[in-house]
């Protein structure tokens, strides 16, 4: 071996008395690490390839494969750990910024874990979610400030396009290109069946999928990717991606090799031309010229769209979003610095941006205190977990939440984090036929249903649980929240008292 070697980070353990040679978990790993060896007439593994994406492993038939992270160690040393020395290794020899994917994986605080929900007790019963009726249906986009009468007495109930929501849950935006063209399809075929949307991302709306437009958000990203009238009058709503929160501050780069076929025609660039979205917008370098794009797009679809603007929790969110909501935006999306990604580098997914928790409550309260909260309707994503996430995250003042990770692990992601390699194992984050066909778009999408009808009747449940049958009257009440370990400093921003106060 030589200098350049790094031990492979997982090693595959195989039970010989179990394993038949059958060679399925060959067939299944598209990163070559299995192989039959003639001689031996034994399977063996190159396990420098292996990324942990458990294909192997859930579809032996005799249960022989486990991967496990290998315990070859260095010397301890608290400053330089191991991963830390691995990545200078890597860097040394290939001389390139280091590439993931997916969420920021460090152990930076998760408020969601350090937030309390509260429950009714004597004197506010809770309401009990299987007899009495439950509200989880929400409308985003621009609410009056006030009640307006017309001139002849009625009550003027004409609103700004609403986007409609069975439950306070979306699929945030993941472009054909950078996921495949089945896991789009289980994506439009889940929200259709939920009543609620998914998001093209930045990569253009595939032909087959316009008839999915009252269920899909169609974006307009820096690359202007696949953007034209009918694609922008085919979505309900149209997100404009101004950040992203595993990439602050810059763009995004698909390279040529996935630029093939349908993804190059979606996209409208040549096939083999890496698709690079630049950092910013090349038209907006202010709230004034985000405005203008604003109502382009208002204008090009004839004001019955709303408009989202889509930003990464950076350190001035709530400055910017109180730009946005004057902006003529209907709604702010933001995108916290643990959201996913097909790629990013690694240094600046893992160093750049703020939780979204905190960012969420300072946006509210700086538009409460503007009084311009009723301007927009706020969605937060970047790691939502679960239904608990959700709801706290509409105590804290969000309208509805973005979901992608989660999304993905429905369809069968095991969070490897090596999308950016074109070669997921689990038809995901692909464009390779032999492995796109591995998901089944019928058996995604009703995964997909079953994670959000579960989340949903969690959702009731806790809604119950505080005496409250109506998610929006949940929105921004932070009375129902309360902090566990958390410093005065951080209640404070979060706007939550901590346990034990009343
Ligand atoms: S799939 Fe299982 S049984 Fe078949 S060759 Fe691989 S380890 Fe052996
Ligand atoms: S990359 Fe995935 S399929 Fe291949 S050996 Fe590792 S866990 Fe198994
Ligand atoms: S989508 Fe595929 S490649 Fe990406 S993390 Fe999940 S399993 Fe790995």
């Amino acid at each position: 071996m030589s200098i350049e070697f790094i031990y492979p980070e997982f090693e595959v353990i195989r039970n010989e008395s179990r394993c038949t040679s059958c060679r399925i978990c060959q067939k299944q790993c598209a990163n070559e690490v299995h192989f039959y060896n003639i001689e031996t007439k034994r399977m063996e593994c190159d396990e420098s390839k292996c990324v942990n994406c458990h294909r192997c492993v859930s579809f032996c038939p005799t249960r022989a494969l486990k991967i496990v992270k290998s315990d070859c160690s260095f010397r301890e040393n608290a400053n330089w750990s191991e991963t830390t020395m691995k990545e200078i290794y890597k860097q040394a020899n290939s001389g390139g910024v280091l590439l993931s994917s997916m969420g920021n994986p460090n152990p930076l605080p998760v408020y969601w874990d350090r937030i309390l929900i509260n429950a009714s007790q004597v004197t506010n019963p809770p309401i009990d979610p299987l007899r009495e009726p439950m509200e989880t249906r929400v409308y985003l986009g621009k609410k009056s400030e006030k009640v307006h009468r017309l001139p002849d007495g009625t009550l003027d109930c004409e609103l700004p396009p609403q986007l409609e929501l069975s439950m306070p849950v979306m699929f945030s935006a993941m472009s054909y290109g950078s996921i495949s063209y089945n896991a789009h399809k289980s994506l439009a075929l889940a929200a259709k069946e939920l009543g609620i949307l998914y998001n093209t991302g930045e990569g253009g709306l595939h032909e087959d999928f316009y008839c999915y437009g009252e269920n899909t958000i169609v974006q307009v990203a820096s690359g202007r990717f696949g953007v034209h009238e009918k694609y922008l009058k085919a979505g309900a709503g149209i997100e404009i991606k101004m950040g992203q929160g595993a990439k602050p501050g810059i763009g995004g780069h698909l390279p040529g090799t996935k630029i093939i076929g349908d993804v190059s025609r979606t996209r409208m660039i040549p096939e083999g031309s890496d698709a690079i979205s630049p950092a910013p917008h090349h038209d907006i370098y202010s709230i004034e010229d985000l405005r203008q794009l604003v109502y382009s797009l208002k204008e090009a679809t004839e004001y019955k769209k709303p408009v989202i603007v889509k930003v990464a929790a950076v350190h001035n969110i709530a400055a910017i979003a109180s730009g946005i909501a004057r902006s003529g935006a209907d709604i702010i999306a933001i995108d916290g610095f643990r959201g996913g990604t097909g790629a990013a580098p690694a240094r600046i997914r893992d160093n750049v941006g703020i939780p979204v928790e905190i960012a969420l409550a300072a946006v509210d309260q700086r538009l409460r205190d503007e009084g311009i909260r009723n301007n927009v309707s706020i969605v937060v994503g970047g790691s939502i977990r679960n239904s608990a996430d959700v709801i706290k995250a509409i105590a804290l003042g969000a309208d509805a939440c973005y979901i992608a990770t989660a999304a993905l692990l429905a369809l069968g992601c095991h969070l490897c984090r090596t999308c950016q390699s074109g070669k997921c194992n689990w038809g995901i984050a692909t464009q390779r036929p032999e492995l796109v066909k591995r998901l089944n778009p019928e058996t995604g999408s009703q995964r997909l249903i079953n994670l959000m009808n579960a989340w949903n009747h969690e959702i009731k449940e806790l809604m119950g649980g505080m005496g409250i049958n109506s998610i929006e009257a949940l929105r921004g009440n932070r009375l129902m929240l309360r902090g566990i370990g958390l410093t005065e400093k951080e209640l404070e921003i979060l706007g939550i008292s901590h346990a034990g106060e009343c």
